[in-house]
């Protein structure tokens, strides 16, 4: 390059450089940076401009940002509750075998599964899911649950057919404060799942029959169905978006619409 024609460049980049900085002088931000004298105005004072009234302004707009976008600000109504969660069957007793084309998928295993998210969300909302244990009669399992201090039960299941097709949302009770309490899980598993709903029925032979915990015995689909033990068969090999995770959720959202009821209506625990 030229030396006259490097002056020239130069002339330029300062001309340019000279405009950059008028046109900073009247940037919208101006109003903000009026106490600052005029010599400390140019770029390399911008940080020092950090120390006047921008800088309160910023750590102002900070402070309400975090407060606004912090989940943790809010107490959730799970927090303090014990959820008794039953893994139905278990103990070398597998439940419903479903087949995706010659592996099975057992019952337990998907019951456990769903514990386990349900678990998870529980706990890190503050409350404690209680994993029942896998006793072999039924009176036995709520008794444990009952010990544990639990507010409420759900028995998780998963229904069997042999018609391979098969497959809807059913939920069981018993007693006056389980259709309570069902009423929150049951529709929120069966909006999520998006199967036929086939309601909640009372019975009298679930987890229900025992003790006096608000409960619900679900069977939110069939793991007989292909599609279902297919789905669990990825579940297992680490999909995230399966019929597992969305049951779980769908009844972590449930307990939170019962005990959301329960605190403003009711004044804490549910009736019993
Ligand atoms: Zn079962």
């Amino acid at each position: 390059m030229q030396h006259k024609e490097l002056s020239r460049v130069l002339y330029k980049e300062i001309e340019t450089s000279q405009a950059d900085f008028h046109a900073f002088r009247y940037l919208p931000s101006e109003s903000l940076c009026y106490t600052v004298p005029e010599h400390r105005r140019f770029l390399p004072a911008n940080f020092k401009h950090m120390k006047g009234k921008t800088f309160m302004l910023s750590f102002f707009a900070l402070t309400i940002f975090v407060f606004v976008a912090s989940p943790t600000g809010a107490v959730s109504p799970i927090e303090g509750k014990v959820i008794a969660l039953d893994a139905g069957h278990g103990g070398g007793e597998t439940g419903a075998v479903g087949y995706c084309g010659e592996t099975a998928a057992l019952e337990a295993d998907v019951n456990l599964a769903v514990r386990t998210l349900l678990k998870a969300q529980i706990d890190a909302a503050g409350g404690l899911g209680y994993e029942v244990a896998q006793l072999s009669s039924r009176s036995d399992r709520v008794a444990d649950a009952e010990r544990a201090g639990s507010d409420v039960l759900i028995s998780i299941h998963h229904n069997g057919s042999l018609n391979t097709s098969t497959d809807y949302t059913q939920s069981f009770v018993t007693q006056k404060n389980d259709k309570a309490f069902a009423q929150y899980i049951h529709p929120s598993l069966v909006s999520a799942l998006g199967l036929p709903d086939k309601g909640i029925k009372s019975d009298g032979y679930g987890m229900t029959v025992y003790g006096s915990l608000p409960g619900i015995l679900t069977e939110s689909y069939f793991i007989t169905n292909i599609v279902a033990a297919c789905d669990f068969l990825n579940y297992q090999i680490g999909a995230t978006s399966t019929r597992v995770h969305i049951e779980a959720q769908a009844m972590y959202d449930g307990l939170v619409a019962y005990f959301s009821r329960s605190a403003g209506g009711k004044g804490g625990r549910p009736n019993r």
